[in-house]
Order: C-alpha cells, then structure tokens, then sequence
C-alpha cells in the first residue's frame, strides 16, 4: 500500500468541480441548442469524478478497473452509435436497472467488508438497507418496462391475471420494511440483506407489471429517479461525496420530470408510485368506430386541401419517428411557407416513446425552434387552423381521452386537432397506437386518411405542391 497521489481534500476539491459541471450540464440539456454542450459537460465531470476517486485510493485493483471500464466504454459506446432514437426508452428503461443493481452490489459489498472488520456503523447500514431496497427494486421494475416497451406482450397479461395486487405490494412493502429494521439491527445476518433485495426484486417485478399502455413514461421517469437514489444510498455507505451529489442530482431531476409528465398526462403521482391502474379499457371495437365512416384520401386531394389555407398545423407522433420523416416533413413546411401559409408545429409532452422525443428529431432537422408551440398554447387556436397535419400520431390526438372516463387515456390531455376545419391523418393503417385503442378522430366527419409509410407519403406530397 502506498501513498495516495491525491489527498482527501484535493479530492474533494475536485468532486466539487465535477458536481458543477453536473449541474451546468443539466442546465444545458433543457434546450435543443446547448444539449451537446451539456451532455459533453456532464461527461467531463464524470470523468474527473472517477480520476479523483482513482487517484486518492491507494488498495484499488487498477487493471481489474481499467478492464471494466473498457468493456463498459465499449459497450455503451456501440449501443449509443447503434440505437435508434425510437428505442431510446428501452435503452434508458434498461441503464437505469442496471444502475440500481449496481449501487445496490456496491454497497453490498462495502457492507460486506464491515462486517468482516466488525466495525459496521449506524449511517452504513441504514444507507446499505436503503441501497439494496431501492436498488433491487429499480432493477427488475426497470426491467419489466424494457420488456413492456419492447412490446413484447407477454407482460401486459399481469395486469388482468392477478387479483389484489395492490394488497399484495403493500404485504410485501411491509415485509421489506421488516428486513430493512432487522438487517440494522443484525448486521451480521446476511440473510436478511438478501430476504431484502428478493422482496424488493418482487416487488419491482408487482409494482411495474400492471402499468400499462400511456402511463410508460411516467414509470421510466419514475425508475430513472429511484436509480438515482440508490447511487445516493452507497454514496453515504462510503461516504463518498460526489455520488451523494450526482445520485441526488438524478433523483430530483427524475422525481421532478416525473411531475411534469403526471400533469401532462393528468395521472396521480400516488397513482404511478403504488402501481395502480388507470381506467380500465373495455371501450367499444375498431369496427364500432370506423365501419363506413373513413374517408381515404390522397397527396393530389391534401396538396388541394392546402390552396386558400392561412394557417397549417403539423402534429408528429411516434410514425413520424419510425419512419424517420423529420427532414421531408421540414421540406412541406418550407414549400407551404413559400405560399404564405403560417406553419407551427404542435408537440404533445409524450408524442414519440420518450420525453422530448419530437423536440429532438424536429431540431435534427434545423426546424426552428420557435415554431415548435406547447399545447397549452395551442389548443385553445385550433379553431382557427385550416389544416391539422397529423403524422404518425395517434393517442396524443384521440378525443375520447375528453370523452370516455373508462378509457386507459382518460383524462390526458390532448392536441385538440378534432377542432380544426379540416384534419388529415398521415398512417399507414388504421392499427391503434401506443394505448391500443381505437381513435374516433380517424372516422370524424372533418378527418381525411392519407394511408402510407409517413416518409413517403410525405416525399409524394412534397412532389405533388412542387408541381402547382
Ligand atoms: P402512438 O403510439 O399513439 O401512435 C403512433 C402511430 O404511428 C401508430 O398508430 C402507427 O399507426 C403510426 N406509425 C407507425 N409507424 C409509422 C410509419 N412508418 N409511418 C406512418 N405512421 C406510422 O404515438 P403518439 O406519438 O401519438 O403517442 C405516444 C404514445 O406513446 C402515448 O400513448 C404515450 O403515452 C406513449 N409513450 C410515450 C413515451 C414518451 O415519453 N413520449 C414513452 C413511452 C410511451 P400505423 O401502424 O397504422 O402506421
């Protein structure tokens, strides 16, 4: 054992630059413009969080270090390069489980040690029980929704199969209570540590389950914030300051964006954090609300659509996305400007599969910002709109969240494009979107459908307007 090259103080110095940097980097991810500069500014202070925690160690296992550091670099960096943006959820669905496992094996570990040395204090334990609760709980939830946004169905099922449930995550709420009381009390015993990470994996597993359909992002955001608290529970097992900083940092952003998204999506946070379902959907079938009533159109008839119109409204959802339309759809945007017709695009908070989602691919395709309008902003105008352009949206446009209470979108609130003089739908059938259930505005008297891949149907449009 040597001497360490940097001393305590010096590294806490530099734990303080790098929680700054944490800060100016998330101050930075609030708008498209300076996002880059964020993120890089949020690495650099990660990286000299870990060079500061290297260096004032003198026992650490250095090549055993550099070797996970270089397969985790490795495999971060092909995923970051590899995924699409509309599996991006997944990604942070799954990253945020493995973060709390990670923090909860830390501290399992570090309390391991203590125990050997026989010297476990107070502030370990508790944060040891409080790591180890969160954390397992944020792994197997985090994996039930990378399961559920992979859309593999067989999760959904949970839902209907298993009756009092809710009692059931209470039981086991309070049996992990009991094992976070005897492991502080018996720190000996590492029966009850693990008795505490399988009640808690359980009760991830029981609490995420039976969420389902337009509450998802609500959850990720939820799980993403218990990641960040468990990294704050085995920063106090060690006593390290800059992962009680960043660990807190994570918790709160995530705890807050949480909020935001609740209020967007009009559900109680009580709601999401104790798993229970919204409304139940035994609304009426897509032959109910589509037989005889669809008019199918095409580019000539919407190109049409646009002569005398004075103000165009574009809606992207989720399609817009899939079929990576952004560019071609930012080309219709420029040749309508080129007819004097006011063009505002209308971004619901969830549109897409993660927060911000369409703010990003909008950006991507140098949309100017300032033609993107809130919904709040712009639901009380859509009277005035001449032509709502709905591209591969779908629940952020269905009325019935106004409409029916039983619906699982009730009470969310949505682009009210129903209200403009004329709607048209850009999809490529009528399938139901991300809730999977039927939307009346396709069958609306004011409604057209232009059936089609989102990117093509565009281009041809495009084609269409270049020719009058
Ligand atoms: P939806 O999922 O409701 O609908 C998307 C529509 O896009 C589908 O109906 C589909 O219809 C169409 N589509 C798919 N591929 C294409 C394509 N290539 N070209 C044209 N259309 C296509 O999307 P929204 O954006 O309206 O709503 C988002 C939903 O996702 C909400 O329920 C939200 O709660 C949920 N969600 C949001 C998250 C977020 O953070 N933003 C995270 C997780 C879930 P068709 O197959 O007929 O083409």
């Amino acid at each position: 054992m040597g001497n360490p090259l940097i001393d305590g103080d010096v590294a806490n110095l530099l734990y303080m630059v790098a929680s700054v940097l944490f800060i100016m980097g998330i101050k930075g991810l609030t708008h498209p413009r300076t996002a880059v500069r964020g993120n890089l500014l949020g690495s650099c202070g990660m990286l000299i969080a870990v060079l500061a925690t290297i260096l004032k160690e003198t026992s650490l296992d250095l090549p055993m270090i550099g070797a996970g550091v270089a397969i985790g670099a490795l495999i971060g960096a092909v995923t970051a390069l590899r995924v699409q943006m509309t599996s991006m959820p997944q990604l942070v669905a799954i990253f945020n489980g493995f973060g709390g496992i990670a923090s909860a094996l830390v501290a399992a570990s570090a309390f391991y040690l203590a125990i050997q040395k026989e010297s476990v204090s107070l502030q370990e334990s508790i944060a040891t029980v409080a790591s180890a609760f969160i954390g397992a709980l944020t792994f197997t939830g985090s994996l039930v929704a990378f399961v559920k946004l992979l859309e593999l169905k067989i999760f959904w099922k949970v839902k209907s199969a298993f009756w009092g449930q809710k009692y059931f995550n209470l039981l086991l709420f309070i049996g992990c209570l009991w094992a976070c009381f005897h492991v502080v009390d018996n720190p000996a015993d590492p029966m009850g540590y693990w008795l505490l990470c399988l009640g808690a994996a359980l009760l991830g597993f029981t609490l995420v389950s039976p969420i389902g359909g337009a509450d998802m992002p609500v959850v990720i955001a939820l799980l993403n914030s218990y990641s960040g608290l468990a990294a704050t529970a085995t920063g106090f097992v060690f006593s390290n300051n800059v992962l009680i900083v960043a660990g807190s940092l994570v918790g709160a952003s995530g705890v807050i964006l949480t909020t935001i998204m609740c209020k967007a999506m009009n559900r109680s946070l009580t709601n999401v954090i104790f798993g229970t379902m919204g409304p139940s959907a035994d609304g009426p079938s897509a032959d109910d609300v589509y037989a005889g009533k669809v008019k199918e159109s095409s580019a000539d008839e919407v190109a049409m659509l646009f002569d005398g119109a004075q103000r165009v409204v574009i809606v992207p959802g989720y399609g817009m996305a899939v079929a990576q339309a952004q560019h071609v759809v930012r080309d219709l945007a420029t040749e309508l400007e080129e007819r004097d017709i006011l063009v505002e695009f209308a971004v619901h908070p969830v549109a897409g599969r993660m927060p911000g989602h369409m703010n990003v691919l909008l950006a991507e395709a140098d949309i100017d910002y300032d033609k993107l309008i809130e919904m709040d902003l712009i639901n009380p105008t859509f009277e005035t709109v001449d032509v709502a352009l709905v591209i591969g949206a779908n629940d952020v446009v269905n009325p019935v969240a106004r409409t029916d209470p039983s619906s699982p979108i009730a009470g969310m609130p949505i682009l009210d494009v129903d209200k403009a003089r004329t709607v048209v739908v850009v999809k490529r059938s009528l399938s139901p979107g991300f809730a999977g259930i039927p939307n009346p505005l396709f069958a609306a008297d004011n409604t057209y459908m232009l059936f089609g891949d989102a990117k093509k149907a565009m281009i041809e449009l495009v084609g269409v307007l270049k020719k009058y």
